[in-house]
């Protein structure tokens, strides 16, 4: 029987559409429609299981899942070992300190002594306790931000992407106690895996685009220095007046500035087409 690879990916939230989307580009054919706790795919051995983005660390830890795609902000959190393999660049967010408007706090030394309201307890207390600053703090599940207001504690650290929210609710920022992203993670001695081959395919991808052009012979050297790519372009000579299609690999955000200067050297009929996947 072949060993079956499982991989925990949350079940809801704002980190689920984009796990399951990111494991559908890597390739994994399966169902979300039967709300079932986990699912086979249908063409590799690899089981997904949707479960709590929170329990991910602890059951990646246990083996339970020999993978999972979780928040970088709830893997400090859980307090367990496990190794990022991989961050994959969505679910962007920053644990912020911060303050009612009307506070007279400016700095995260100003804390001592506080009573810090946050959804993240154990991250709080080591950041804290590493800076040699006392704080009491009030865990609670959500509506954080409210908790100057109940009087139930006098600042919070609390999960912001924009920053609106806080600002909505009187808040001042005064420090980030840690970036987060979403991350693909392991058991630190976890096998290597296709799986993980296929998902680095993938985000390796997104920021990168497929370019095709035709250009004259006298237009190569030009259009060599503007997109080298990821070795050099591919040149493949057309059959007819020394024309010549080139096509290379460039940066998705390099774009704006690279397309103007191919017109420009004497590229036509330019394409752009996005990368599905990439091993570089
Ligand atoms: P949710 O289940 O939707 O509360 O999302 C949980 C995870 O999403 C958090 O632990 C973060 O890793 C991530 N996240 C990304 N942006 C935000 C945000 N603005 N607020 C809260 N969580 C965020």
């Amino acid at each position: 029987m072949t060993d079956i690879t499982r991989i925990a990916i949350p079940n809801k939230g704002r980190l689920s559409d984009p796990s399951v989307d990111l494991l559908r580009k890597a390739g994994l054919v399966f169902e979300t429609s039967s709300r079932a706790l986990s699912v086979p795919a249908r063409n590799m051995p690899v089981e997904v299981l949707f479960v709590r983005a929170d329990d991910i660390p602890e059951l990646v830890h246990d083996n339970v899942a020999q993978f999972g795609i979780t928040g970088l902000d709830l893997v400090a959190e859980a307090g367990v070992e496990t190794e990022v393999v991989l961050e994959l660049g969505f679910g962007r967010c920053r644990l912020t300190a911060a303050v009612e408007e009307s506070s007279l706090i400016t700095s995260i030394e100003d804390f001592e002594g506080l009573r810090v309201a946050t959804s993240h307890p154990v991250t709080v207390c080591d950041f804290f306790t590493g800076k040699g600053i006392e704080v009491t703090t009030v865990a609670l599940k959500g509506s954080v931000e409210v908790a100057p207001k109940l009087d139930i504690a006098d600042a919070i650290v609390d999960l912001v992407s924009s920053g609106s929210t806080m600002m909505i609710n009187g808040l001042r920022p005064v420090a980030t106690v840690l970036e987060s992203q979403a991350a693909l993670i392991s058991r630190p001695d976890a096998d290597p895996s296709p799986l993980t081959t296929m998902v680095r395919a993938v985000v390796a991808a997104k920021r990168k685009r497929y370019v095709m052009m035709n250009a004259p012979k006298d237009s190569i050297g030009a259009i060599e220095r503007i997109i080298p790519g990821a070795e050099a372009p591919t040149i493949v000579p057309l059959t007819h007046d020394a024309m010549y299609s080139v096509a290379s690999v460039v940066d998705a955000d390099d774009m704006w500035k690279v397309l103007p200067q191919l017109e420009e050297a004497g590229a036509s009929a330019i394409l752009v087409l996005p990368i599905e996947q990439m091993i570089p």
